[in-house]
């Protein structure tokens, strides 16, 4: 009997940027007794059926974008006598759904880390329920994931958690809702084990892969502060304290160790914070900017972000400090207009972000927006390929629209050609090599260059376009830019490298 754990996805590039970290923590988590699990990462080639035995148990991960696919695996190893359980953001939702579509023989809800041996167990014993709930593991029982059992070569970034849960609740996010949003922090110790491990193997490039890494923003605190009853204040600035002890030990590791994380843009108010994210090599940082316009903040309930040119000054601010934004933003909403497509490029120029996504607004399942939006929908009962567009995971990729709620004055066509037009013109080359100026040296300047064009490619090309030949060149280009992109980011391992003290 083995342990098979499988990311699905229906597009494999041969390496990627990320490591899907979910997959080396159920790792962690399947007892020895069982042996190693066998991983594999559909990201980089797809599950051959033929390794999966009857007998074996098959864990299979899944969010909404890659749930069919999913669904798909489940089957086929259904089909070859393997136990089949689900978990992941979508299972958490729809677990029914798994059961039914996927041939699951059981769905964990929630947190996987404590409750996968039992279900293991379970499954073995031939006595599994349909549905586990796994529920929110605290901060300080979120296992280390099973760095050893990393393919070589395979990844550019690896990818360790130091929070879960976020205290916002942004309404096309899910994440406030899935995973909390009490902040459950990880203890430095188990972040700091993870990263020393990491940069033995020779690793360089490391996403703090957090849900939101500032959890407490300045303005949590005035307000906790105006209460009589100081209990919210105290645990508040006891999180923060944490936040910052973590970024002095961060700062104590070799200084070739580069840091990525997500953050909110209340940070760039906090120049304590992003001072010691500066000294702890926090480089980079996804930053939900959204959208540019105040009625586009209050669409997605973000008021707590800026508009205009305050919004340029906040951006600069995590300039100042050395941290480079990935910008974030968002088209389609109501309030957008033809003319918000150029302001959003024109700001990011302006504001010198260093990344940016510009994704179509989607209603992903367990969002505010979702909600209203199956409302509208289910009343007027549109069907694509014979499935309810308000399951729209479920239609076939090809097949899949692009821009789900009608918009007020655009067609979905113009938002898609819009959206398409601000990617082309931030990542052409001029801009890129422009941009890439930031870099120290020829080496990180070509690195810079490569991993622009491959974002875009891997991103705006395969998730935007709709006619199929535009997104097989981009998956070819894609992977052909990987390796050697993946080769500049990677550095010698150092085996010896101990966790300072
Ligand atoms: S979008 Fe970011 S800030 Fe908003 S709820 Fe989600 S994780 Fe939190």
């Amino acid at each position: 009997m083995r342990v098979h754990l499988i990311n699905p996805s229906h597009l494999a590039f041969g390496v990627a940027v990320i490591t899907p970290r979910w997959l080396y923590v159920l790792a962690a988590a399947t007892p020895s007794e069982y042996g190693d699990p066998a991983i594999v990462d559909e990201t980089l080639v797809q599950l051959d059926p033929d390794t999966v035995s009857p007998g074996d148990v098959v864990g299979i991960g899944i969010h909404s974008g890659n749930a069919l696919r999913g669904y798909e695996v489940g089957r086929q190893v259904r089909d070859r006598g393997a136990k089949v359980i689900y978990g992941g953001i979508h299972a958490t939702l729809y677990p029914n759904e798994a059961l039914e579509l996927g041939g699951a023989h059981a769905v964990v809800k929630g947190d996987g880390d404590r409750i996968w041996p039992a279900v293991i167990k379970a499954c073995l014993d031939g006595n599994e329920q349909s549905i586990y709930e796994g529920g929110r593991v605290e901060g300080g029982s979120l296992l280390k994931a099973r760095w050893d059992l990393l393919p070589s070569e395979r990844y550019m970034w690896a990818s360790v958690q130091t929070v879960r849960g976020c205290p916002k609740h942004c309404s096309f996010c899910s994440v406030w809702r899935t995973d909390g949003q009490k902040p459950r922090v990880r203890s430095s110790d188990a972040v700091i084990e993870e990263v020393v491990e990491l940069r033995r193997k020779g690793f360089r490039f490391i996403a703090l892969a957090d849900d939101n890494f500032y959890p407490v923003a300045m303005s949590d605190l005035r307000m906790a502060d105006r209460r009589a009853d100081k209990s919210t204040l105290n645990n508040l600035l006891a999180i923060r304290a944490e936040r910052f002890e973590l970024m002095e030990r961060l700062a104590k590791l070799p200084r070739d160790l580069v840091f990525f994380t997500q953050i909110t843009m209340e940070a760039a108010e906090d120049p304590e914070f992003l001072k010691a994210m500066k000294k702890a090599n926090i480089k980079g940082a996804l930053v939900g900017v959204e959208s540019v316009t105040p009625e586009g903040l209050k669409d997605v309930y973000k008021d707590f972000n800026f508009a205009g040119e305050e919004l340029v000054t906040r951006l600069r601010a995590f300039r100042e400090h050395g941290v480079h934004v990935l910008g974030s933003f968002i088209f389609g909403l109501p309030s957008d207009r033809p003319s918000t497509f150029e302001a959003t490029a024109a700001l990011a120029q302006r504001a010198e972000i260093t990344f940016a996504q510009f994704v179509m607004l989607t209603p992903f399942p367990g969002t505010v927006d979702f909600q209203r939006w199956e409302e509208d929908m289910t009343k007027e009962g549109t069907l694509i390929a014979g499935i309810p567009i308000t399951r729209h995971w479920l239609i076939p990729q090809g097949q899949r629209p692009k821009v789900y709620s009608p918009h007020p004055v655009m067609s979905a066509d113009e938002i898609r050609f819009r959206t398409q037009a601000v990617w082309d013109e931030f990542y052409s080359l001029p801009n890129i090599w422009r941009r890439s100026s930031c870099t120290p040296n020829l080496r990180a300047r070509m690195a810079f260059v490569l991993i622009s064009k491959l974002y875009r490619q891997m991103y705006a090309n395969t998730g935007i376009a709709t006619d199929s030949a535009r997104v097989s060149r981009a998956e070819r280009w894609a992977r052909l830019l990987a390796p050697p992109t993946r080769r500049l980011f990677a550095a010698p391992p150092m085996p010896d490298l101990q966790v300072p003290n």
